[in-house]
Parts: C-alpha cells; structure tokens; sequence
C-alpha cells in the first residue's frame, strides 16, 4: 500500500487539475491519495469521483494557514466537516486575508520597479478561491520579472523579502479544536519546514497536544532531512501521535515533490482513520467518509 496524504491541486497553488492529479497518482503507482489544498474544500467532489473511476482511494482534507506570531505555521486537516460554521468561518476569513493582501504586494512590487497589475495576478489563480504567493510567483514569470517560482520567492516574496505581506492566519490550538469539533483529525504540516522549526518545539508540541487534541505529525516531508525526521518521529512516539508522511506534491510548481516521494505507513493509516471515525461519532459536525476502493 503506497499512501500519500498531502497534495495540492490548482484549486490552491498546485498546477494539475483535479482529475489529472488523481490520474497521475494512480500512474505513480499510489493506492491512496489525500488532496489538502490550502484553505479551501473546493476540490473534494471532483476528486472522489475521479478515484472512484481510477480505483484507487481518497482522503479528503485542507491544509489550514496558521500562524504563531509572524511564522507561518500549516496544519492539515483530515476528513473535517468544511461546513461546519465555526470553521468554514474560519477558513472563508482566511481566504478574504489571501485575497485582500494581493494590491499591498503589487503596490510592493511596483515600487520595487516590477511591473506588475492585480488582474495579472487573478489571471494565474482562475478557478481558486485560494490565492497565493505562487500565483504571485507565476505572474511575475509570465512578465519575465523572474524565471521561476523559486526565485520568485528568493527575490521577492518569503518571509523577510521585500514584497512578502502577512495575512489573516489562525493559532494553531484554536484550528486544532475547530478541526476536532468539525469532526476531522488534525496533524501538523512539516513541523521542521522553512520558519516553524523556531516556534514548533518539542514543549510546543505537547503541549497542542495535551491542550488541544492534535493527533499527528508530518514526518517524511522533503523539508525534513533524515536527522529531524529522527528526532520527529522520537517526539511523535513520545506522544502517542500519529505519523504521516507525504509529497507535499505542487504539479509543477514545485520541483523535488514528485508524488509518493514519501509515504504513510499502512498502520499509521489505519490509525488515522480509525480515530476519524471516533471524532466523527463525537462531534455534531457531517465529516466525510475517506472512499476506499
Ligand atoms: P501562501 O499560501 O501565499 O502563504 O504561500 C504558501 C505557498 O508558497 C506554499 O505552497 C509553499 O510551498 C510556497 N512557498 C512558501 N515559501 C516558499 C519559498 N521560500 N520558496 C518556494 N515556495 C514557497
Ligand atoms: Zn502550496
Ligand atoms: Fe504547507
Ligand atoms: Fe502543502
């Protein structure tokens, strides 16, 4: 069983469509594919059906934008009810802080000499109602600014670099219990990726679990080098949480992510979805069922 659970469709920042995504996935020889794009439940239907025809199964879940003070910190959310008010509220405030932020970055843009509009960036993020640096990044590509999205980001648009701007993002314990409450398991993205490594300490991490309820941690990510992967998986053990590995797979918009270039091991699945199912029958939320074959 080769299991990848955090993927990326152009329903986010991701380049393939959902159906191709899912197609690859089964031609990368996946038996399992979560779909986590950021912030947004947009593409589940479409990729249910679409592992339903391609027989292979299907995890539905968001990748949520959190944040501890100014660092960016991701958290997946498995198998919650995307309908459940107090996160959909959540999640919709997100997405208008993603929205609101793109005139700041062009006005940062232009006085850096980069000319560059709104609408070109809307017109790399047709069909999301997630918009994102990437999106940023390709628009800057197409204006012959940069040559790819990494030095998009390099010049322009991390954290600390000229055009970078914050958004609404939510705290960490506060998503992990609305994930919870909507039903769904929580499980923190690349604890070790680009800044979180700083706030995300082994003291941090119990205590969102001893506080909050999460239930798992990223472990093989290709932000992770062998020996965070080592001492991960030590705090993850330590704490009973499940642990995930995955792609982190963009499409093209991210080189080094091929999907299943790491995995979940089947009985850590297995434990995911069997406490899914537990924080199904406690919340009041409708959460959806993971498809099988
Ligand atoms: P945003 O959702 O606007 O915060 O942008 C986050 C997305 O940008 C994620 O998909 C990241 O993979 C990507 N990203 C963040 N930082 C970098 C970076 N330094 N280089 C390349 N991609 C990045
Ligand atoms: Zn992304
Ligand atoms: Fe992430
Ligand atoms: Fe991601």
């Amino acid at each position: 069983m080769r299991i990848d659970l955090h993927t990326h469709s152009n329903r986010s920042d991701g380049t393939d469509p959902v159906p191709e995504l899912v197609a690859h996935a089964r031609a990368s020889g996946l038996d399992v594919l979560g779909l986590t794009d950021h912030d947004t439940a947009d593409g589940w239907v479409e990729g249910r059906e679409a592992a339903e025809a391609e027989g292979i199964g299907f995890v539905p879940g968001i990748e949520v934008s959190c944040r501890v003070g100014t660092t960016s910190v991701h958290l997946l959310a498995y198998l919650a009810d995307p309908a459940y008010p107090p996160l959909a509220g959540e999640l919709a405030r997100v997405r208008e802080g993603r929205s609101g932020r793109v005139p700041a970055m062009i006005a940062r843009l232009n006085a850096l000499g980069v000319a560059i509009t709104v609408e070109d960036v809307l017109a790399e993020a047709i069909g999301t109602p997630s918009v994102g640096r990437p999106h940023v990044a390709d628009a800057l590509v197409v204006a012959g600014a940069v040559a790819d999205r990494k030095e998009a980001f390099d010049r322009y648009l991390a954290e600390g670099r000229p055009a970078h701007v914050q958004r609404y993002a939510i705290e960490p314990g506060r998503a992990i219990e609305l994930v919870r409450a909507a039903g769904g398991i929580p499980v923190v993205a690349h604890p070790w990726g680009r800044g979180s490594r700083q706030v995300l300490t082994a003291d941090m991490i119990a205590r969102l679990v001893a506080d909050h309820g999460l239930a798992g941690l990223e472990v093989d990510h290709q932000d992770h080098d062998a020996a965070d992967r080592a001492a991960l998986r030590e705090i993850a053990t330590g704490l009973g949480l499940i642990v995930t590995g995955s792609s982190d797979h963009h499409g093209l918009g991210k080189t080094d992510h091929d999907l299943g270039v790491n995995t979940t091991a089947p009985d850590q699945f297995e434990a995911l979805l069997a406490r899914a199912k537990a924080s199904a029958a406690a919340s009041s939320a409708s959460p959806p069922e993971a498809f099988l074959p």
